[in-house]
């Protein structure tokens, strides 16, 4: 009776062995649904560029591709949240130049974009609008030059706080334009724009990614792209450079992280479903409306976004110091 009891146990235990073995050789990553991190409010460029590659991302890796919104701090409160997970390709982030603006903008970082992550690639680069509200008295870029000096006091500047683009550009504005206006806050630009399209806030710099239809439709006044070159979707769009403000050039770069650690064969993974979806039909047309570049092969690779953050981080390190902006 012993015997035969210690005989089925371990006929058991090698066959539950067996069974954890080829269990795990048959369910490799991923394995369950893959969370895509958005540090901006839904409803913004960065969820919406995040919601339309999560769908073919996700039938490349044969599972859901979750986009999960988590806003605050100008994206540094999800980039420490990615940072801090763990390294097994279930937490996927998506950030833009941010990344490399928010060492020199803030004291405290409870990350570093150069040591706590895996990269994946570059994804899309987006240029912005200096957008005011329809009823805002200023109707080109000359007179927003003129009213804004005279009603320094009274102007409000929207944007998605420290470590936003919309912050970064409005920053950069107001120090060209040597004026310091009233700034509004808010969890991404999603919500600041339908503010502005209210009558709620005078102006904010955002993405093409949303406010192209408006632009369009005359909801809001369009002051000037913040490209050297004009946008083929809004051809009739002066720059601020042409306009005066010379060597303006902010184009809003975007990369695919996950935290240090991660192994190689998930960072293949993620990278192949990555280039799947910026080869998507769908996406590129969808992004193409928006003005919205898809970057070349070359840029969509882990070198590639390791290479341009750091080069981002020298370059804008020293802008952001010399306008004397930092956060708490
Ligand atoms: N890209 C942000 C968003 O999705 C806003 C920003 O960076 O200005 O809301």
């Amino acid at each position: 009776m012993k015997l035969r009891t210690s005989i089925l146990a371990g006929l058991g235990a090698l066959l539950a062995s067996s069974f954890i073995g080829s269990a795990l050789a048959a369910d490799p990553y991923p394995n369950k649904p893959v969370t895509l991190v958005v540090p901006f409010a839904a409803g913004g460029p960065t969820d919406a560029v995040a919601r339309l590659i999560a769908i073919p991302m996700g039938k490349s890796l044969g599972q859901t591709v979750i986009v999960e919104n988590t806003v605050g701090a100008g994206g540094t409160i999800a980039a420490t949240r990615v940072a801090r997970s763990a390294p097994d390709g279930y937490t996927v982030f998506i950030h833009h130049m941010g990344m490399a603006t928010a060492p020199a903008l803030y004291k405290k970082l409870q990350f570093d974009p150069m040591t706590d992550f895996e990269y994946i690639g570059q994804v899309v680069d987006v240029p912005m609008v200096l957008l005011g509200r329809k009823n805002f008295p200023p109707n080109n870029f000359k007179e927003l030059e003129v009213y804004i000096k005279a009603n320094k006091d009274k102007v409000t500047l929207a944007n998605a706080g420290p470590g936003a683009v919309s912050q970064l550009c409005g920053l950069l504005f107001m120090s060209r334009e040597g004026v310091e206006l009233t700034t509004v806050p808010y969890k991404g630009t999603g919500p600041a724009l339908t503010d502005l399209l209210g009558g709620q806030v005078d102006l904010l710099c955002d993405q093409t990614t949303q406010t192209v239809p408006y632009i369009r439709d005359g909801l809001v006044k369009t002051y000037g792209v913040t490209t050297p070159k004009r946008l083929s979707a809004l051809p009739n769009i002066p720059t601020l450079d042409e306009q005066g403000l010379k060597g303006f050039d902010v184009k809003v770069w975007h990369g695919m992280y996950v935290s240090k650690g991660t192994p190689p064969a998930v960072l293949a993974k993620i990278n192949k479903a990555l280039n799947a979806a910026l080869n998507d039909p769908e996406v590129k047309t969808r992004l193409a409306e928006s003005n919205i570049e898809i970057v070349p092969p070359s840029k969509a690779t882990p070198a590639g976004l390791k290479n341009h953050l750091e080069s981002e981080i020298n370059k804008w390190g020293p802008v952001i110091r010399k306008a004397g902006a930092y956060a708490d």
